[in-house]
């Protein structure tokens, strides 16, 4: 049993478990939720909607989630006092899958930001970033619709592990001084340092988790991105072991990019999962000229943190990203975008983001069927050009609609 200082679980549906090593899920699972700040509330209101029609319909009653409403940011600091309130992490932490909208990042430091909190406790090493097209969308690119690719962006490494000293600091001039008297390494005075880790443990799992993905979904390839021509001990070994892993843990199922040429005349033979690796820039480059040639992404956290937006970008935009911070279990799904908070209290914006990372909850939780009918129901309603103000303002012959209507349509259209 869970036990909460300020928070009352819900009394009925059970938690979503991890046993033997697989994750069990109830027929009536209870998912902590945190509406979010500024449009949170609004798009929150969509997302729960859509998800509880779909489920319904899917599952003719069958199953049905139990939504469980957790605290950060404004609303906690409000009612509770605290930006982050234990309980939240500790909810979580039990019920193994959760949801979240975009919070306020409050202005100055003392506070825990409730993402990195997560990420630590929950050892969420993996964000992942779905990208695809749905018809009608406005794009900047003439072929969006070639864009389907899923980032897998590692979330505990590289250098967003934030072990930097400002310039001229005591702590850069000793790194520095230690630097030069150890190695010879010349570094101007004055300079801000950072170190940049990336292990063998933190590629693997992240690759191998890109790995299971792209078989269990049918997907075609795995690119390892990375900038290995230059920063060959970091960037160029997260390539070496992920091609390591590639071949030690999946020899029989997937076949690097070197065997397709040497042994199959350049194309990859059919129920092989090719792996293949890019240079991060390069990258960028054919994602927009010839996007087919992605499939499935597995990159460091910087790389992963600049792509997943690039090609988002292509397909319509943040309204419509969604994301989720994965373990080997645990699972919290979010919105990709902030609060946009000039837009609070609405019911304007676009709530694209945040059913779709639900989509992806539900997918988490094997319940397809549900997430299939909500896919159908957002690509019929952007056929219709039915579509929030992001979108319609870009886009000939649109009907405008408000964040409840869009909701509304997508589950007419389910
Ligand atoms: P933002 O909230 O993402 O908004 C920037 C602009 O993006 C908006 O003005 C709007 O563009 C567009 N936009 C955002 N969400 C949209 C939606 N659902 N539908 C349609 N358009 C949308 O970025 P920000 O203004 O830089 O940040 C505001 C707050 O959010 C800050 O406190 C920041 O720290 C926080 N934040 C939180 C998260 C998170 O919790 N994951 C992530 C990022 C930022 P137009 O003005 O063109 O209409």
């Amino acid at each position: 049993m869970i036990t909460l200082e300020k928070l009352t679980p819900p009394r009925e549906g059970q938690r979503v478990e991890v046993r033997d090593g697989r994750l069990h899920v109830p027929d009536t699972p209870i998912i902590p939720f945190i509406e979010g700040d500024g449009t949170g509330p609004d798009i929150w209101r969509a997302t729960a909607r859509v998800l509880e029609a779909a489920v319904k319909k899917a599952y003719a009653g069958r199953r049905r989630i139990v939504w469980f409403e957790v605290f950060a940011g404004e609303k906690a600091h409000t009612r509770f006092g605290t930006w982050l309130l234990d309980d939240t992490l500790r909810a979580f932490t039990y019920y193994t899958v959760g949801i979240k909208g975009p919070l306020t990042t409050p202005i100055g430091g003392g506070f825990r930001s409730l993402n990195v909190s997560l990420r630590q406790q929950l050892d969420l090493y993996a964000c992942v970033r779905p990208v695809r097209y749905f018809e009608g969308v406005p794009s900047p690119v003439r072929h969006p619709e070639q864009v389907d690719v899923v980032v897998f962006r590692e979330n505990t490494e590289d250098i967003y592990v934030g072990y930097e000293f400002a310039g001229g600091s005591p702590e850069a001039k000793r790194l520095i001084e230690f630097v030069e008297r150890e190695f010879k390494w010349k570094i101007r005075e004055g300079a801000g340092v950072g170190l940049k880790p990336m292990s063998p443990f933190g590629t693997k799992r992240l690759v191998r988790k890109a790995i299971r993905y792209a078989l269990d979904h049918g997907r075609r390839s795995v690119t390892l991105v990375h900038k290995g021509n230059i920063m060959k001990y970091t960037e160029g070994a997260f390539a070496a072991w992920g091609y390591e892993v590639a071949r030690e843990e999946f020899g029989d199922r997937t076949i690097t990019w070197a065997e397709v040429e040497k042994q199959h005349g350049g194309k990859a033979p059919p129920g092989r999962l090719l792996i293949q690796d890019y240079i991060a820039d390069v990258t960028f480059q054919h994602l927009l000229t010839r996007p087919r040639s992605f499939d499935v992404i597995a990159t460091g956290n910087l790389n992963g943190d600049y792509i997943s937006d690039a090609v988002a970008a292509q397909v319509g935009g943040i309204g419509m990203a969604p994301g989720g911070n994965l373990s080997d279990f645990h699972a919290v799904f979010e919105a990709t975008h902030g609060t946009a908070p000039k837009y609070a209290n609405q019911d304007k914006v676009n709530p694209g983001s945040l059913i779709l990372s639900g989509v992806m909850m539900l997918e988490h939780l094997g319940w397809r069927e549900a997430a299939d009918l909500i896919v159908r129901g957002m690509e019929a309603t952007f056929r219709r050009k039915v579509m929030t103000y992001d979108l319609a303002r870009l886009t000939e012959g649109a009907r405008e609609v408000r964040t409840s209507e869009f909701a509304a349509a997508v589950i007419d259209a389910m």
